[in-house]
């Protein structure tokens, strides 16, 4: 099965309001014909203007996290149907970040990604190791908790075209990514897991992205592994020149 490649952008809390609608336009203009499936992932303050920028273009548009509810008294919060109203067909779940400084766990990474699922948002739900596990070999079992913990009670035809993306905690943000072979291999590992979990038509046809200091530099020979589906995009997704150098490298 072919999998269609993705390179999602994921802005973090970076850009104002013009700067976002600014990226957006311009990562819009600078896609040639790309047979590929693009994203990008602005604040939730800018969600709708950038969805409004990008209307009639081929870029897809997420948010970078939800509440598993839908409405209420839940001060500070967005959910999946306020996100989808403002444009969001996809949302991040579970990003190391949130993990590290917001509480997120396998529990509610796994009611984010259940409520995403029934508001109508695909889920690209984050795994990944520290640097501390990866050294003490726990490389699997911690991927193999956090898929487990996120994915619990839902069955093959509940997944609503789920994306996960392997983001080592050690290469976000850092410079330092995985190598091509590290990648490959965690990445087998999932695929393996989700048809031990799911089926062979889950495991064949789930996209898995690698995030974690892809650069233009390194983006192909990451991206042309045979598990590797695409990236999620950090820091080089906030210039749309290094932005478009890595779709340009799948
Ligand atoms: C990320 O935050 O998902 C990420 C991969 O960041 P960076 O590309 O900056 O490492």
């Amino acid at each position: 099965m072919t999998r269609r490649k993705m390179v999602a952008g994921n802005w973090k809390m970076h850009k104002t309001l013009a700067e976002s609608v600014d990226l957006a336009g311009r990562v819009a203009e600078g896609l040639k014909d790309a047979d590929l499936d693009v994203l990008v992932a602005p604040t939730a303050l800018a969600l709708a203007a950038v969805g409004t920028r990008l209307a009639g273009s081929m870029v897809l548009l997420a948010a970078q996290n939800i509440f598993w509810e839908e409405q209420g008294a839940y001060t500070g919060e967005v959910s999946a149907p306020l996100v989808r109203a403002a444009g969001a067909s996809h949302v991040i779940i579970g990003h190391s970040e949130r993990r590290q400084y917001f509480g997120e766990s396998e529990k509610t990474a796994g009611l984010r990604v259940a409520a995403a699922l029934a508001g109508g948002l695909v889920p690209i739900l984050c795994v990944g190791e520290t640097l501390a596990e990866r050294q003490k070999d726990q490389t699997q079992g911690v991927l193999e908790s956090q898929l487990a913990g996120a994915l619990a009670g839902l069955a093959a035809n509940d997944l609503g075209g789920l994306i996960l993306a392997y983001e080592p905690v050690w290469a976000i943000g850092t410079g330092v990514n995985a190598s091509a072979q590290q990648a490959n291999e965690a990445h087998a590992f999932i695929r393996a897991w989700l048809d031990y979990r799911f089926d062979k038509e889950v495991a064949n046809g789930t996209r898995i992205l690698y995030g974690g200091s892809v650069k233009p530099a390194n983006a192909a020979g990451l991206l042309n592994q045979s598990e590797v589906d695409g990236a999620l995009v950090g820091g080089a997704s906030l210039n749309a020149a290094d932005f478009l150098g890595i779709i340009q490298a799948v």
